[in-house]
C-alpha cells in the first residue's frame, strides 16, 4: 500500500489502495483569498454550535473564504459520511450516521441566525435509507418554511436511484430550486462517479420538470477530467432536452493524491466559450468560470434566474 496522510485514509478508506497522483500547482487564473475573517469565523462557530456539517467544508471547497465572510454556507444533511465513493469528491465515505432527528430545525435556526435570503440545502448519498433520505429533505425544507418565510430554498440533491417516489417527495415540499449536478460526461461515469448512472441523472432532471414546470431546475458540471469540448456541448443538448434552466460549470481540483487526478486547467477563454454556448442553447442562466460551484452566488444567480424566466415570457405576452 502507498504511503497516505492518515486525514485522508480514514476519510477516504476505499481509496487508500490506489496509487497516487500528484497534486499539480494551479495556474495564476487560480487564486482565491485565505479563509480567516471575522464572519467566516463566526460562521464556522455557528455550524459547530449547532452541530451542522456543511459541503463547503466537507468538500474542501476553495471559495470557503469569500463565500463564509458573507455567512453564506450551504448545509450538509443527512450525516458526513457518504455511501458512495465517487472518484472527485472529498467527502468522507463509510458506514453513514444515524440520522440526526433535529437537523432540520437546526438548520432552520442556522438560516435565521445567518439572516439569509436564499439557502442551498444539499446532502450526502444515502443509499442505506429506504427513501435515500427524501423525508430529511422534506422536513428541512419545512422548517426553514416555518422559521424563515421568506427565504427562498434550493436543494441539491443526490440521485435517488432506485428510491421510488424520493423525487416526487422532495419537489412536493416545494423548494425554489431543484439542483442535481451531473458532474462530467458520460464517457467519464464509471471511473469519475461509478456509483451513478448519467441517463439517471438526466432523467431525474426531466422528471422534476414534469412534475412541477414551474420549478426552476439545475445541473452542473466539473470540467478538466479528461473530457473533451464536444462531450461537454452534448450534455448540454441532454440537459436542454430535460428543460433545465440553469448550468453551472468549474474546473476540478483534486483534493488528495487518492482521488482523480486532473488532466487539464481549462483557461478562461473556454469557460467564455462554453457559457456563449450555453446561452445560445436555451438555458435561462450559465455560470462557467474556474472556481464556479453550484451553490456559488446562488443567492444573486436566483435572483438572475426569476429576472431571466420573467423577461422570456414577456416575450410571449
Ligand atoms: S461555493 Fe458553495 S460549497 Fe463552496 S464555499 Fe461557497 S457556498 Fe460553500
Amino acid at each position: 500500500m502507498n504511503d497516505i496522510p492518515k486525514s485522508a485514509a480514514l476519510r477516504h478508506p476505499e481509496k487508500a489502495h490506489r496509487p497516487d497522483n500528484p497534486i499539480q500547482r494551479k495556474p495564476d487564473w487560480i487564486r482565491v483569498k485565505a479563509p480567516g475573517s471575522p464572519e467566516y469565523l463566526a460562521t464556522r462557530t455557528l455550524m459547530r454550535e449547532l452541530k451542522l456539517n456543511t459541503v463547503c467544508e466537507e468538500a474542501a471547497c476553495p471559495n470557503i473564504g469569500e463565500c463564509w465572510k458573507q455567512k453564506h454556507a450551504t448545509v450538509m444533511i443527512l450525516g458526513a459520511t457518504c455511501t458512495r465513493a465517487c472518484a472527485f469528491c472529498n467527502v468522507a465515505t463509510g458506514k453513514p450516521d444515524k440520522l440526526d432527528p433535529h437537523e432540520p430545525e437546526h438548520v432552520a435556526t442556522a438560516v435565521g441566525k445567518l439572516g439569509l435570503h436564499h439557502v442551498v440545502i444539499t446532502s450526502v448519498d444515502r443509499d442505506d435509507l429506504d427513501d435515500g433520505g427524501a423525508d430529511h429533505f422534506v422536513r428541512t425544507i419545512k422548517a426553514i418554511r416555518a422559521a424563515a418565510p421568506n427565504t427562498t430554498i434550493e436543494v441539491l440533491t443526490p440521485d435517488f436511484l432506485r428510491k421510488t417516489g424520493a423525487i416526487e417527495a422532495v419537489v412536493a415540499a416545494r423548494p425554489d430550486v431543484y439542483n442535481h449536478n451531473l458532474e462530467t460526461v458520460p464517457r467519464l461515469y464509471p471511473t469519475i462517479r461509478p456509483g451513478a448512472r448519467y441517463f439517471a441523472s438526466l432523467q431525474l432532471l426531466a422528471r422534476v420538470k414534469q412534475i412541477d414546470p414551474s420549478m426552476f431546475t439545475k445541473s452542473g458540471l466539473m470540467v478538466g477530467l479528461g473530457e473533451q469540448v464536444g462531450e461537454i456541448h452534448q450534455v448540454m443538448d441532454d440537459m436542454r432536452a430535460a428543460d433545465v434552466d440553469f448550468i453551472t460549470i468549474g474546473q476540478y481540483l483534486q483534493p488528495t493524491p487518492k482521488h482523480a487526478a486532473i488532466a487539464e486547467f481549462v483557461p478562461p477563454d473556454q469557460f467564455a466559450e462554453y457559457k456563449r454556448t450555453a446561452q445560445g442553447k436555451g438555458f435561462l442562466l450559465a455560470a462557467c468560470s474556474p472556481l464556479t460551484r453550484s451553490s456559488h452566488h446562488a443567492g444573486e444567480d436566483f435572483a438572475n434566474l426569476r429576472a431571466a424566466r420573467e423577461a422570456e415570457l414577456a416575450k410571449t405576452r
